[in-house]
């Protein structure tokens, strides 16, 4: 089969690799129909992240066809139309009963190398280094799914992939860092970052019953697309004093909610490690770790600071003090996928919402190494790349 491969910073090739087999009895195989480039791919595409090997094939926010089940497999069926989770969860450990799905303990093979950097090893991941399982990803034509009876969202309507495809990672991921704040009616949700997690964080605040809601970023067309989307405020950090702008909108006491929806990197669902690369990357790109400080500078006390987007190690000159003094409350991790993807299709099949507004590029598979580049690059006003193969 074709599949997106790994073979160092900026150098993503698609290649034929030998076809995924069932090796569990819980496992299936799924037919691709359509993947998406995720802010967090980035990360690999820039070297970022230990343990990611030269040939590995990447790719965790896919949809498609199943065409073989495992044994011991029940609610999943050849022909079935699934998203699948970007995180793999087993269903039956301790963190799985508790719905703490991307806590899974069971699903990553290597937790002890994950287990050395954080002290406990979240769940196994598609295609995101051999420190998260070494699982091969989606970007490709097929894909083995373990747990494959926990690790489906079935689709069973003629809804379009990029309607659905979502569900598995960024909806989810922007719709839970919301969620987890409790947003009250007339509360003012602002958003540091208006990239795919940030606008569907901005539309869900809106769902979940906030009065207003705030695009803070620096790309024209993102603020835009966030305005006209989700019917955000724009603030360009470069034009304006966020924090002064966020006072002024409320009677100078800060938002109600503050959602970090950059991270240390583009996108985010919690994966990266070593200090010294995220030093590297804050030294290039030294807009991104002030997001969280000045979300926290900027929250009203009391409030609310919730963090969808990427942190790995230790952040220098955290105001933990300014946490502190005002009584705020921080939410974060990587996303309980399996806990909010099934009342995401809900709200999608009642069009409240069609995910597939953020789509900008529409690939071939072939193509994907030259959608990396768009989208790491953001060029063509590139926000969400999604690939067919
Ligand atoms: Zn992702
Ligand atoms: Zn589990």
């Amino acid at each position: 089969m074709k599949a997106l491969r790994y073979h160092g910073a900026r150098d993503v090739r698609v290649e034929t690799v030998p076809d995924p087999q069932l090796s569990e009895p819980r496992d299936m195989i799924v037919k691709v129909t359509a993947c998406a480039i995720c802010g967090s791919d980035l990360h690999l595409y820039e070297g970022l992240i230990p343990t990611l090997q030269k040939g590995d094939v990447l790719g965790h926010e896919f949809m498609g066809e199943v065409v073989e089940v495992g044994r011991e497999v029940r609610d999943v069926k050849p022909g079935d139309r699934v998203v699948v989770p970007f995180n793999i969860s087993c269903g039956d450990c301790y963190f799985c009963k508790r719905q703490l799905w991307s806590l899974c303990d069971r699903s990553n093979p290597n937790a002890a190398l994950a287990t050395k950097q954080f002290g406990a090893a979240p769940a196994g991941l598609f295609g995101y280094s051999h420190m998260f399982g070494g699982y091969p990803g989606g970007q490709a034509e097929y894909v083995r799914v373990p747990f494959a009876d926990v690790n489906h969202f079935k689709i069973e309507s003629d809804l379009g992939d990029e309607q659905v495809l979502f569900i598995g990672d960024i909806f989810a991921t922007g719709f839970m860092a919301v969620d987890v704040c409790g947003v009250q009616p007339g509360d003012l949700v602002a958003v540091w970052g208006a990239g795919p997690v940030g606008l569907f964080a901005m539309k869900s605040a809106k769902m979940l019953g906030a009065e207003r809601v705030v695009a803070i970023d620096r790309f024209p067309e993102r603020l835009e697309l966030a305005r006209a989307q989700c019917g955000a405020v724009p603030i360009d950090y470069e034009k304006s004093d966020v924090i002064e702008v966020l006072k002024e909108m409320t009677s100078g006491r800060g938002p109600d909610i503050c959602v970090d929806a950059v991270g240390m990197e583009a996108h985010g669902h919690g994966l990266e490690f070593w200090y010294d690369r995220v030093k590297q990357a804050v030294g290039l790109q030294p807009d991104r770790p002030t997001a969280l400080r000045q979300a926290v500078m900027a929250c009203r006390k009391g409030g609310t600071v919730s963090v969808p987007g990427v942190y790995g190690g230790p952040i220098d000159h955290f105001p933990f003090g300014a946490a502190f003094n005002k009584g705020l409350t921080l939410k974060m991790g990587q996303t309980h996928t399996h806990r909010y993807a099934p009342a995401l299709l809900q709200r999608i099949a009642a069009r409240e919402i069609d995910p597939s507004f953020i789509v900008t590029h529409r690939l071939h598979l072939e193509e994907a190494p030259k959608g990396y580049d768009i989208f790491q690059h953001k060029k063509e006003a590139c926000i969400k790349v999604v690939l067919r193969p």
